[in-house]
């Protein structure tokens, strides 16, 4: 057993090290790297899951910079495969980057150029799939065949798994901006997604909140009036998903997922709202917090082994 400062949560975490030659070289041909691609930065993270995982955080700069400091560091190791789990939108059949507004990255081929660099196959999908995925392996939704993932943070966005299976379509789904029935007589706000107004990211996310009340989330107290709010948005969202997906477990994360109160008064909003019609549903916190994005790229690059793009 070693002992290392992991460089991502700062913690101390004990990895199981192969003493023999023939144990190393085992051990070497079971690692797996990700890469959680986000807008503001890259963790990238090489290992087997989450006791053994050895990460670094890259600032997020130009696609070229970016990419090439990830690849260098993946490539210090001998790889079965890389997940790659995106900030979007994205294209899942190429592996691109395709009309986000962030300098430099539009239509850039990600997932090709981590898969030239470092020769292994590759696979690629969304940073909410890939946190659900990461769930789903490891964290709160293991052995959960239908789950949803959500996350309210600066947007909002689900991933799906259904039947064993994340949920991919025409692209991908963006949960975060169905329609929600908005009461102007009891919330004015107009919501603030540019593409839609109120839908429910215009409504519910974390800026929403904030232009809203005039304060940042993080700093309303737990009894004020937005979370109650709040709460009954994400309850008529959740009960959207629950009719027309079924699932088993509803995961909420991200910033505004950190309230811990919300989640009761989703459950009793939710109890209204439903009337009985389902039953059965949990609504739980994740259980890989801030490492579910990196964790979900590694159990992405697991599947990439039987299927990702390849090179
Ligand atoms: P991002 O979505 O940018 O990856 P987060 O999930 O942390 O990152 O979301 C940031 C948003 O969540 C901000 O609008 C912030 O105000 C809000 N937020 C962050 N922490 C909390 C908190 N503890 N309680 C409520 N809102 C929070
Ligand atoms: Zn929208």
């Amino acid at each position: 057993m070693r002992r290392f400062p992991c460089r991502y949560s700062g913690n101390w975490r004990i990895v199981r090290w192969p003493r023999t030659k023939r144990a190393r070289r085992r051990y070497n041909q079971s690692l797996l790297g990700g890469i959680e691609a986000g807008g503001t930065k890259f963790v990238c993270g090489v290992g087997t899951g989450p006791g053994d995982i050895e990460t670094i955080q890259i600032h997020t700069t130009s696609p070229e910079a970016t990419t090439s400091a990830a690849v260098e560091f993946l490539a210090k190791r001998s790889l079965q495969a890389v997940g790659i789990a995106s900030f979007g939108p994205v294209d899942l059949a190429t592996g691109h980057i395709t009309s986000t507004p962030k300098a430099g990255w539009r239509n850039y081929d990600l997932a090709g150029t981590v898969r030239r660099g470092l020769g292994v196959p590759v696979a690629f999908d969304t940073d909410v799939n890939g946190a659900a995925l990461g769930e789903a392996r490891w964290g709160a939704a293991q052995g959960v065949s239908d789950f949803i993932y959500l996350t309210v943070g600066t947007g909002i966005g689900g991933g799906a798994m259904v039947n064993g299976r994340m949920l991919h379509g025409l692209g991908h789904p963006e949960m975060g901006h169905i329609r929600i029935p908005h009461d102007m007589a009891r919330d004015p706000f107009p919501g603030v997604c540019p593409f839609h107004g109120d839908c429910l990211e215009g409504l519910a996310s974390g800026p929403a909140i904030q232009a809203r009340w005039g304060a940042p989330a993080p700093e309303l107290p737990p009894d004020h009036a937005a979370w109650t709010l709040e709460a009954r948005y994400l309850a008529l969202a959740l009960a959207n998903w629950m009719y027309t997906l079924s699932p088993k477990l509803i995961l909420i994360g991200g910033g505004v997922g950190e309230q811990s109160q919300l989640f009761e008064q989703i459950r009793k909003e939710l109890a209204g709202i439903l009337n009985g019609y389902i039953q059965g549903c949990e609504i739980a916190a994740p259980g890989l917090g801030s490492r579910a994005g990196v964790l979900g790229a590694l159990a992405l690059a697991e599947q990439a082994i039987g299927q990702g793009l390849r090179p």
